[in-house]
């Protein structure tokens, strides 16, 4: 349990720093599996993930009961309901990031560039807007997420998976890079 809290903190400075959220935004959680049910770790709500402690770290059972102190993300449920539905995600991270973001509030896509592994759709999914923190919103996410490893939130963010934490941060990383270039691309073309 205590590696997961460090990792969580760790990712979340690095996002921080990265500038992939900011402000209050964001958040970071882990499941550990034990031997009788999965606990997960995630940032609290209301607080920068700049300076995240351990001992802010929330943990919740996979149905959203409390097992610390503390008041868990307002996205608790719509991380748990990715747990649920997907066993090897053991990793989870949302962010505002400007670039991912950015095309979310537009009619443009996000196109899958290499290093995804195999591309076998063109474009990342996303899923129409729900109010965040909401139950519609981590419902939606549950059934869009199939085998997709990031799903873009409308007009909201980036919502991105891993079979550990720092995988999952590594790809809002990556997924925020192929939104810049795909902007940047964009732009050069239009002013051809
Ligand atoms: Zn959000």
């Amino acid at each position: 349990m205590e590696s997961a809290v460090k990792e969580i903190v760790n990712v979340s400075k690095y996002l921080f720093n990265r500038k992939l959220v900011s402000g209050k935004a964001g958040n970071v959680s882990s499941r550990v599996k034990t031997e009788f049910s999965d606990i997960i770790a995630i940032t609290p709500t209301m607080q920068s993930l700049a300076d995240i402690k351990e001992e802010d770290v929330v943990l919740l059972d996979l149905d959203g009961n409390l097992l610390t102190k503390g008041k868990p993300s307002s996205e608790f449920k719509l991380h748990l309901s990715i747990y649920k539905k997907r066993p090897d995600v053991n990793g989870i991270v949302h962010t505002h990031s400007p670039f991912a973001t950015g095309f979310s509030f537009s009619t443009k896509r996000i196109k899958r560039l290499e290093g995804f592994g195999k591309i076998s759709t063109p474009y990342l999914e996303d899923i129409d807007y729900e109010i965040p923190g909401s139950d519609e919103l981590a419902l939606k996410s549950s059934l869009a997420i199939g085998k997709e490893d990031v799903l873009i939130l409308k007009h909201h963010g980036v919502l991105a998976t891993g079979e550990s934490v720092e995988e999952a941060g590594a790809l809002a990383e990556f997924v925020e890079d192929i939104a810049k270039t795909q902007f940047i691309s964009h732009m050069l073309n239009i002013s051809e």
